[in-house]
């Protein structure tokens, strides 16, 4: 079996620490054939897996911006642009303003004015800027 596609480095440093682990507690007794072997397959299985690993963590680290973060409040966010007080227009919400990144027909998006944290579509601030 070939491994599949060219690695990242963060799968191969993954693979050496496997390794040398796996050595370092192993060093005082000689490997059996068949134990080798498994161990190969436990290594290329787990440098498949990391990179999946790797590709679902960031997306995990993204987090949505709550009416009670301490920025939030003092530009009364709402995650329903219904429920803000300060807004006069009717249509004004985060999906169509110009700090707002994310793609449409989603839930949430990024907004800048929170440093890349999610914000609801449907939410709606002080600071909205309608998209140009
Ligand atoms: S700045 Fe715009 S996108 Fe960000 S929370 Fe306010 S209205 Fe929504």
């Amino acid at each position: 079996m070939s491994p599949p596609g060219p690695r990242s480095a963060a799968a191969r440093r993954h693979s050496f620490i496997v390794l040398h682990a796996y050595e370092e507690t192993n060093m005082a007794q000689p490997m059996h054939p068949g134990g080798r072997r498994r161990f190969i397959r436990l290594a290329v299985s787990g440098f498949v897996a990391a990179p999946f690993a790797l590709a679902t963590g960031p997306a995990r680290a993204v987090d949505t911006v709550p009416e009670s973060d301490p920025t939030a409040a003092a530009l009364g966010y709402k995650i329903d642009a219904t429920k803000a007080a300060g807004r006069t227009d009717k249509a004004a919400t985060c999906a169509s303003c110009n700090f707002y990144s994310g793609k449409a027909g989603t839930a949430d998006g990024p907004c800048s004015v929170f440093a890349g944290r999610l914000v609801s579509a449907k939410g709606w601030c002080s600071a909205y800027a309608k998209k140009g």
